[in-house]
């Protein structure tokens, strides 16, 4: 289950997810909003058991607890949360205060999965970001004394005037956190955002592919010796720790999205997007406003294709039909010769050289752009 939320305090320059700084008097009917969708679409998934939550924003750390505890409440009085499940919020350095922690209380939430982004504050003040590095290490020690060991930190490289030894320094400062896991993802310049403007107008440069690369380099040298698994591009946990929520997603399991601009998926070949309209969606009466897509064979492979090719697992040859594993192989042949992918007990999976050119690869091998 994902549950978005769409409120910021601020908007980071790089970010184009689906938020807004305005509207946060509006939380208390935004989540009575969820608990409407939650009963209308409580029989989305087959199976009433539910094993992931995954509470994503958006800045989720500005609801207020007693809000957080009623929409626990209300999947409570719909689903059965699996004894094991893998609970997550996300938040932001500066909100986590002894209160919210103290708030956490009563709820499931079990994992909690930090923006840091960076432990540069000349850099964290450039992109936008509202906290400070020192924020982000009192805020994970925070947790961790408030009984939350399963603590994963985002961090971003590429990041404009980000030097190698920043990077390095950023990695140190996060693996010295005793963090569980980290995801680490190279910078976008995603179109719409302030930050792309700032690139057009030759206020900021893009990090050139020689640097970017040697930052990866570094991250995998850094995560593997301390002991971290590198289960997906851009994500490393120690053993017992991945992402479950995350790893549902590259494994094609059903998930419910609830809230605006959320997406599920029921496992078989439909997918629904909410419109990411918050106003629609907490005035909406019946269903809440939404577009569906029924996947075809080839869009269902491409999928199949994207997701499991950026696991460490790769693609399970034998999970594809015999026609689908032929194709796959052919359009694989070049760079298995360039030694770009190669074959390992019957699945198809990306070397290390292969990862620095992984969209490439991937679009070469799905059939809807060929
Ligand atoms: S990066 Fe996170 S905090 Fe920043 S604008 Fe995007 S959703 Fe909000």
């Amino acid at each position: 289950m994902y549950i978005h939320f769409p409120f910021c305090r601020l908007r980071c320059i790089y970010c184009d997810f689906y938020s807004t700084t305005l509207g946060q008097d509006t939380m208390a009917s935004y989540v009575r909003a969820l608990e409407r969708e939650m009963a209308l679409r409580k029989n989305y998934l087959e199976s009433s058991r539910v094993h992931t939550i995954y509470i994503g924003g958006g800045t989720p750390s500005l609801l207020p607890t007693d809000l957080l505890h009623r929409l626990f409440e209300a999947i409570g009085r719909l689903w059965t949360l699996d004894d094991k499940a893998e609970v997550t919020i996300e938040a932001n350095p500066d909100d986590v205060t002894r209160e919210w922690l103290e708030g956490l209380r009563g709820t499931p939430v079990n994992r909690i999965s930090m923006g840091a982004q960076t432990f540069n504050d000349d850099i964290l003040q450039l992109i936008g970001r509202r906290h400070t590095s020192q924020q982000t290490i009192d805020a994970v020690k925070a947790c961790r004394e408030a009984g939350f060991a399963n603590i994963s930190l985002d961090l971003i490289y590429g990041l404009p005037g980000q030097t190698f030894e920043d990077w390095k320094d950023d990695v140190e400062q996060a693996l010295s956190l005793n963090i569980k896991h980290l995801s680490a993802y190279s910078l976008t310049f995603e179109e719409g955002t302030r930050l792309d403007t700032m690139l057009r107008q030759g206020l900021v440069e893009e990090a050139d592919e020689e640097l970017s690369r040697q930052m990866y380099d570094h991250l995998l040298d850094a995560t593997n010796k301390a002991g971290f698994l590198h289960y997906e591009i851009s994500n490393f946990a120690l053993p017992g720790y991945h992402s479950r929520h995350n790893s549902c997603y590259w494994q094609g399991s059903p998930y419910l999205g609830l809230g605006a601009g959320a997406h599920s998926y029921d496992g078989k070949r439909t997918r629904r997007a909410n419109l990411p309209d918050i106003k629609a969606y907490i005035a909406a009466k019946e269903d809440m406003p939404h577009e569906t897509e029924e996947l075809s064979n080839d869009a269902l492979y491409d999928e199949y294709i994207m997701t499991r090719l950026r696991t460490s697992d790769g693609i399970p040859l034998d999970e594809l039909s015999e026609k689908d594993r032929k194709y796959c192989l052919e359009m694989a042949e070049p760079h298995l010769l360039r030694n770009l992918l190669r074959i390992e007990k019957e699945h198809l999976c990306l070397t290390k050289e292969g990862i620095f050119t992984s969209n490439d690869i991937i679009s070469d091998l799905m059939k809807i752009d060929n």
